[in-house]
């Protein structure tokens, strides 16, 4: 997708602070992040959102959780406990349409969220 920002932050034509990435996935830390420890674990191929996941993307869905996970332990959050947010459309707060899940860590939350 031409016009995406985490597109062309996987292709690399804009810059992230990048925690992870291999051929399926990128991670990169949020530019407004609202935890200590906040990450976006993206697919590298354009998935716009949970809406248009396919059968075909199950290895890249899984891929993201174990790196989400990694992360969590690389960052020390795994023991204190960490949200895990994937916001999907208008209502729900997405502002990037391309697939990414929130790593946040590193203080307490509350419950519900806003
Ligand atoms: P959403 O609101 O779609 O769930 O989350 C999008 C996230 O992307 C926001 O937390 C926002 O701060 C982050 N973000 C937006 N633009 C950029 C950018 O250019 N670089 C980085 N690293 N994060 C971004
Ligand atoms: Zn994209």
């Amino acid at each position: 997708m031409k016009e995406c920002l985490f597109c062309k932050i996987a292709d690399g034509s804009i810059s992230a602070d990048k925690a992870y990435e291999d051929e399926d996935v990128i991670a990169f830390h949020d530019v407004n992040p609202q935890a200590p420890v906040h990450i976006l674990v993206i697919p590298r191929k354009h998935i716009t959102s949970i809406n248009e996941i396919a059968e075909m993307d199950n290895r890249v869905l899984k891929r993201m959780f174990v790196v989400l996970r990694d992360l969590a332990i690389e960052n020390k959050i795994d023991g204190d406990g960490y949200r895990t947010v994937i916001n999907t459309g208008l209502k729900a707060g997405q502002s990037v349409d391309h697939l990414h899940m929130h790593l946040l860590g590193g203080r307490s939350m509350s419950w519900p969220p806003g």
